[in-house]
């Protein structure tokens, strides 16, 4: 029967190396669950390995080099009670739309068709965005799930010229759709049912295998750029100020991918997890604010123009009360605050 998958349970997670897999992976140890992680390499998982190594045999990985061919997740599949599939490519560098739509849509049709007839499922819990729901509009909107970005799909139809966003969008707009189309039409020969996330820019601590600033991921490395290096990564005040976004802390979403699958009412929604709304500046202020500093080594951290993300209006704003009704009180948010002296304290042990 689908539905709730308790501590105990065996989960796959694809994509585990990633910054907001490790955390999943993390997370769903901690609660009691055993993991399975896929990777593309043997090397991929090494750091895994080490850092979960206190999990014994609860925590092992397997390696699925190509996520797009048809059958790469059977094995993997083989024998857990539930799915969490975050591996998806997010980066602002393609050319061809193509590059980001392919793996992201084919790496959802092909884990899921692998679960299918696989009595041991009970839930799939798909990583999607905030990506597939927003649209940019001349008007202020509050977006909940009931959105859809229809916009990024059509721009990308202009190939290699549509704007990076619109290519990362129609990719996570389109692979959502496809999970959703999957679902319905195979209801007869699946013994889960799905639930789907959308996150903003997720920030925060990292605990995957990074080896520099310069190799950190499309938002943790926005975030390092904008709030720590004294030239903002050559963002203009005017950027900092006026180019936000909704966010919510790693920590966060990965906590919600495990109650993800332990509310009965989360099967078939689509759930919003937001904190909420920011322009870097309110980051800015906020690491400048912090005392005692957790990262005392750095006396240069930007200043851009203190104080003025409060005279920011966000456009898009998102309301994740959905998610919060049906996940319950167990999700509580990570302040601005919190995040921003935890990502600091972890960027300064690294000597970053
Ligand atoms: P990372 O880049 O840190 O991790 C992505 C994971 O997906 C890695 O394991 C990566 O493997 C794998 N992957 C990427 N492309 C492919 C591919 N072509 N074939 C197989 N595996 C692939 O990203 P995040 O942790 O930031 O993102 C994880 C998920 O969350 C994605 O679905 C993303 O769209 C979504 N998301 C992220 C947000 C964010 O702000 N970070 C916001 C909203 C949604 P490898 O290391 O081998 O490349």
């Amino acid at each position: 029967m689908p539905g709730i998958v308790p501590p105990g349970s065996k989960v796959l997670v694809s994509g585990a190396n990633g910054y907001i897999a490790a955390w999943v992976v993390r997370t769903l140890l901690e609660k009691g669950y055993a993991v399975r992680g896929t990777v593309r390499s043997e090397e991929k998982g090494t750091h895994l390995k080490k850092i979960f190594a206190s999990y014994g045999d609860k925590f092992e990985t397997i390696v699925v080099e190509d996520i797009t061919k048809e059958g790469a997740f059977d094995e993997a599949v083989q024998g857990v009670h539930a799915i969490e599939h975050t591996a998806s490519p997010f980066h602002f560098k393609a050319d061809d739309p193509q590059e980001l739509i392919e793996p992201a849509v084919n790496g959802t049709r092909s884990i899921l068709k692998s679960a299918l007839n696989k009595s041991s499922i009970r839930r799939v819990v798909v990583t999607s965005s905030t990506a597939a729901i927003l649209s940019i509009l001349p008007e202020r909107k509050v977006f909940t799930e009931l959105d859809w970005n229809e916009q990024s799909i059509e721009e990308v139809k202009q190939g290699k010229n549509a704007s990076q966003a619109s290519k990362y969008r129609a990719s996570k707009t389109l692979a959502e759709k496809a999970a959703w189309d999957f679902y319905e039409a195979s209801n007869t020969n699946r013994s889960w049912d799905l639930v789907v996330l959308n996150p903003p820019f997720v920030f925060g601590p990292i605990i995957h295998d990074v080896s520099s600033p310069t190799a950190l991921g499309t938002s943790a490395g926005d975030w390092y750029n904008s709030v720590v290096r004294p030239d903002m990564g050559g963002k203009t005040i005017e950027a900092i100020t006026t180019i936000g976004g909704g966010w919510v802390d790693v920590r966060d979403i990965a906590l919600a991918h495990v109650l993800a699958l332990q509310k009965q009412e989360a099967g078939g929604e689509r759930l919003l997890i937001s904190k909420g709304e920011f322009v870097y500046q309110d980051f800015i202020d906020t690491a400048n604010a912090l005392s005692p500093s957790p990262i005392p080594s750095h006396t240069d951290l930007p200043k851009g123009k203190p104080g003025a993300g409060k005279d920011f209006v966000p456009k898009i704003v998102y309301d994740a009360t959905k998610a919060s009704k049906i996940l319950g009180p167990e999700l509580v948010y990570h302040t601005m605050e919190e995040t921003t002296r935890d990502t600091l304290a972890d960027f300064e042990k690294r000597g970053w």
